[in-house]
C-alpha cells in the first residue's frame, strides 16, 4: 500500500465498512466528477463572502466564475439564494469563526487530512458545519464519519495546541438544495469521550488500509459513495458478488433462516426492495458492456446485436423547417405553452436581489396546486419520517379490516 494513500474524510464511510476500496481505487486513474468540482466552486464562493467580514452579500457575486480541476461555475441568482441562509445562520453565532480550515488526522490516520467548511468555537462548545450541495436524498448527520473526522482533526490541529478541549461537539448539514421550499438542515451532538472513542476505530481501519491486504466488502456504501471499482470493465468481484446473491437462492444472510429459498417471503422480497435500484443499474451495466463487447466483434454467447426500435422524427435544419411551417400555417406553425409554475416562481417572486411582481405571484400562488408524490419503499435507515399504514387512518368503529364481502 503506497504511503501517500489517501483515505480523505469525504470517503470515510467507505472506508470504514469496505477496507479494501482505497487500494482498488489506487489502481484506477481518477476520472472527473463535475458534481464534486461544482460542491468545491460553491464552497470557495461561500468562504468569500464570510471571510469578508460582511462586506459581501452571496448576491454580490452573481456573474462571478470560480474554477475547480478545470470545471469552471458562475454564480447565479439560485447559487446566492441557496447560500444565504446557512450564511446568515453562521454569521448570528457567538464565537470565533473559522471558515475553511485545513485539519489533519494525523494521530489516528497518519498523513491524512481534510477541509472543515466551518467550525465556531464557543466556550464549551465546539460547531463544526458543513454544506452539502447535492439534491435529492438528505445526508445524514446522525453519526457522520466526515463529521466526526472532521471534528476530531480540528480538535488535533486548532485546539489542543491552544490547550482547548471542549466537552461537546454539534456536528451541522446544510443541504440547501434538499428540501422542497430550499433548506435542508439537521445538527447532532457527539462528546468529546465519544469522538475520542471514534478517532480509536479509524486507528484500526488506517492499519487494515496500510496493510494493503483488507478485503473489499459491498454494501450501502458503494452506491452511496458512488464507488468507482464498480464501473470498471470487469465491476468489482465484491460488489458482483452482492448482486448475484441477492438475485440466486444463496443470498440469504445468517439472520435471514428461510426455510424454502424458492419462496418469495416479506424478508426475501424485502431485501430484494431494497436493493433494486441497485440491481436495475447493475443489470444495465452489464447490458452496455455486452453491447460494447458486440461492436468489438466479441459477441457474448448466445445473442446477438441487431438494429433497434426508430426513435422519434426530428428537423435536421430547424431554420428552414421553420420557413416552410410559416409560410403554410402562419401562426399555427407555433405551439406555445404556459410557463410552469417553477417557472413563473423565477421570473415573478421578489427576493433580495430581485423585485419581481409582488402582486402577480401571491395572485398566482393561490392557483398552485401540487399532487402528493406516490411513496416509494427506502431502506430503514432513511431519515425520512416512515409513513403511516393506511390501517392507521381508520378508527376502531369503521376499521376496514371489518368490512367483508357479507356486510
Ligand atoms: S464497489 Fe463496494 S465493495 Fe467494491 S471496492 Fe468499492 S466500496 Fe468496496
Amino acid at each position: 500500500m503506497a504511503a501517500h494513500a489517501r483515505i480523505g474524510p469525504s470517503s470515510l464511510k467507505r472506508t470504514i465498512n469496505c477496507r479494501g476500496s482505497i487500494r482498488e481505487l489506487e489502481k484506477l486513474t481518477r476520472t472527473s466528477n463535475d458534481a464534486a468540482d461544482e460542491g468545491s466552486c460553491l464552497h470557495t464562493f461561500c468562504e468569500e463572502v464570510l471571510n469578508s467580514e460582511g462586506l459581501l452579500e452571496p448576491f454580490d457575486l452573481i456573474g462571478k466564475t470560480y474554477e475547480h480541476n478545470g470545471y469552471n461555475l458562475t454564480i447565479t441568482l439560485d447559487h446566492a439564494e441557496h447560500a444565504i441562509n446557512g450564511i446568515d445562520w453562521i454569521r448570528q453565532q457567538p464565537g470565533e469563526l473559522l471558515v475553511e480550515q485545513r485539519v489533519s488526522l494525523e494521530p489516528w490516520m497518519p498523513d491524512q487530512f481534510g477541509t472543515c467548511d466551518v467550525a465556531i468555537l464557543d466556550d464549551d462548545l465546539c460547531i463544526i458545519f458543513d454544506w452539502k450541495w447535492g439534491s435529492g436524498v438528505p445526508v445524514k448527520v446522525e453519526d457522520n464519519p466526515q463529521l466526526k473526522a472532521y471534528a476530531l482533526g480540528f480538535l488535533h490541529t486548532v485546539l489542543r495546541p491552544r490547550g482547548q478541549e471542549p466537552s461537546t461537539f454539534r456536528l451541522i448539514i446544510e443541504q440547501p438544495r434538499n428540501a422542497k421550499g430550499g433548506r435542508y438542515y439537521e445538527h447532532w451532538d457527539i462528546s468529546l469521550e465519544d469522538l475520542l472513542e471514534f478517532g480509536e476505530l479509524l486507528k484500526e481501519v488506517y492499519a487494515d488500509v496500510m496493510s494493503g491486504t483488507a478485503p473489499c466488502v459491498a454494501g450501502e456504501w458503494c452506491k452511496e459513495t458512488f464507488c468507482d471499482v464498480m464501473k470498471t470493465e470487469q465491476g468489482c468481484p465484491a460488489y458482483n458478488r452482492m448482486m448475484i446473491d441477492l438475485l440466486g437462492p444463496e443470498f440469504d444472510d445468517d439472520d435471514l433462516d428461510l426455510e424454502d429459498p424458492d419462496l418469495i417471503t416479506p424478508e426475501r422480497r424485502g431485501r430484494i426492495v431494497k436493493w433494486a435500484a441497485e440491481i436495475r443499474a447493475w443489470l444495465a451495466k452489464l447490458h452496455e458492456d455486452s453491447i460494447d463487447a458486440a461492436y468489438a466483434g466479441r459477441t457474448d454467447p448466445g445473442l446477438k446485436l441487431v438494429p433497434g426500435q426508430k426513435g422519434d422524427r426530428y428537423f435536421t435544419d430547424e431554420e428552414e423547417a421553420e420557413l416552410i411551417l410559416g409560410a403554410a400555417l402562419g401562426a399555427q406553425a407555433f405551439t406555445f405553452k404556459l410557463k410552469s409554475p417553477a417557472q413563473a416562481e423565477k421570473d415573478l417572486k421578489p427576493g433580495r436581489k430581485k423585485v419581481g411582481n409582488k402582486t402577480a405571484w401571491s395572485a398566482l400562488t393561490e392557483l398552485i396546486g401540487q399532487d402528493e408524490g406516490k411513496p416509494v419503499l427506502v431502506a430503514d435507515s432513511d431519515p425520512r419520517p416512515a409513513l403511516k399504514p393506511l390501517r392507521d387512518y381508520f378508527d376502531d368503529d369503521d376499521d376496514a379490516s371489518t368490512f367483508s364481502l357479507d356486510d
